[in-house]
């Protein structure tokens, strides 16, 4: 075992399991791991002035960081290990190598310190005390939130060590054992690389976690009350449900008829219409003479939105080929420029309403027009003009899915992305690999990116115009 099955294992043990022993090509290569380990070289270096170096000899050397060094040792009772640390920081000491010793240091995204930073730390610090011949007494947590370098220094004690050294055992019989159940908290599952391979299994179990709206304390409730599996949730009466859920919860008496239905849907594999006021009729009327739509891509880390993409639809019989697309930068240095530009489209056809998918799009046009100056009333009025698709189709359908996102629901659509395997973090791991080799090839595949989700929720608006008559 390793500091990697260590960090997967704190997160789900089912994927430390599948790390190990896993058939690699059930496994998808994930865009979030790049980003991360991109970042964490980024910010060791500001950390160590530059001053970063790879392998042992860099130890020997008594560089200030080193990164990329294994190191194989004994943890007791003959079991195997090795450490892997992100970075050793060069600090004052006497090891093996001279006058100085290192110490563990491990990369946090955001504010947040958790058990994987802390056992990562304690997990290098017991290894690599015999190997440098030095004790080490505390491990550094280094991050760069808000723009700057923060350290956050962690003492490594006796308590820390000892509760690592019980994970370490159970992470060892559990790499041992049979693979482990599929996590109950599924929302982990959603940067996981094994994610198609549990959902398959997930699907053929009839798990109710796969059920839109159910998490882990839903689906236990149900289990409780004798419902085990999406098939006997979906043929179980809604009225008998939520009696039984609302004596524990008085708001599930509605959700439980939506999670009989989301399960009959699911099951079925066939749509099922909410008749609702009138939504898509309104949203024909609303676009008859014509609309936008609007795409960003960003990096939600640094809260940095890199594009925005524009589609222009004068009519919904043209061919989507002939659509305009159009695509706007947003470099840092020229931010006012590109909030400029996009105003710039928008007033071109003042009527137009600007169809999107989820919140972010409109949440992010009131912030231009703040920083821009506008009025209350100018806000107000812009901002009337975005139609959330997500929530127009949610509150109209419900659809045989797991979940209500754009790839989700236009790929079942029929709807195929140009870009094989992309995602929103495909995006911005291209966005950072353009601003660090400035090849345009980068771009362009942002671009085509940006633009097929921009297709891609046409397709869903066409779908919502083309059934708003059909009842179930
Ligand atoms: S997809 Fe989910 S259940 Fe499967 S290994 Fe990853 S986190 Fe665990």
């Amino acid at each position: 075992m390793n500091s990697l099955h260590l960090k997967s294992f704190t997160r789900c043990k089912r994927k430390a399991w599948l790390d190990f022993k896993g058939k690699k090509s059930y496994e998808v290569w994930s865009p979030h791991k790049a980003i991360d380990k991109i970042n964490q070289f980024q910010i060791f270096s500001e950390f160590c002035n530059g001053e970063i170096y790879t392998g042992l000899k860099a130890c020997e050397n008594g560089y200030q960081g080193v990164i990329g060094l294994k190191i194989k040792g004994n943890l007791f009772q003959n079991i195997n290990a090795e450490i892997r640390p992100q970075l050793l920081v060069k600090t004052k000491g006497k090891s093996k190598w001279g006058q100085y010793k290192y110490l563990p240091a491990v990369y946090k995204l955001g504010h947040k310190t958790t058990k994987e930073h802390l056992f990562d730390l304690a997990f290098s610090s017991m290894l690599l005390e015999s190997f440098q011949e030095s004790k080490i007494e505390k491990g550094l947590i280094i991050s760069n939130f808000g723009g700057k370098v923060n350290v956050e220094e962690i003492y490594l004690n006796k308590k820390l060590r000892k509760k690592v050294l019980n994970v370490l055992l159970s992470l060892n019989a559990c790499l041992e054992g049979f693979m482990p159940e599929i996590t109950q908290d599924r929302k982990k599952c959603t940067i996981c690389s094994w994610q198609n391979f549990c959902d398959k299994e997930a699907k053929e179990n009839g798990y109710l976690t796969d059920i839109d709206g159910i998490g882990s304390k839903t689906a236990s409730l149900l289990i409780t009350n004798g419902i085990s599996d999406t098939q006997s949730l979906a043929s179980y009466s809604e009225k008998k449900l939520g009696d039984k859920l609302s004596k524990l919860n008085y708001q599930m008496y509605e959700k439980a008829s939506l999670f009989v239905k989301q399960a009959q849907a699911y099951i079925s594999e066939e749509p099922h219409r909410i008749i609702n006021k009138n939504d898509t009729n309104d949203l024909l009327k609303k676009i008859c003479s014509g609309f936008f739509i609007f795409d960003i891509e960003s990096n939600p880390d640094n809260k940095h939105e890199f594009l925005y993409g524009f589609l222009k639809i004068n009519n919904l019989s043209i061919k989507k080929e002939d659509h305009i697309y159009k695509p706007l930068l947003n470099l840092k240095n020229n931010k006012q420029e590109s909030y400029r530009k996009i105003i710039e489209i928008l007033s071109s056809e003042k009527q137009w309403p600007v169809l999107h998918y989820g919140e972010t799009e409109k949440i992010a046009i009131i912030n231009i027009a703040k920083n821009l100056n506008f009025s209350h009333e100018e806000i107000d009025l812009l901002a009337s003009r975005f139609i959330d698709l997500h929530t127009l189709i949610r509150k109209s359908w419900i659809l045989p899915l797991k979940n209500y996102g754009l790839k989700t629901v236009s790929n079942w659509l029929g709807f195929e992305w140009m870009q094989k395997n992309v995602s929103g973090s495909k995006a911005l791991y291209w966005w950072i690999q353009y601003q660090i080799t400035e090849n345009e090839i980068f771009l362009k595949k942002i671009i085509q990116y940006n633009k097929d989700d921009c297709l891609a929720t046409l397709q869903i608006a066409e779908y919502l115009i083309k059934n708003q008559l059909k009842k179930n």
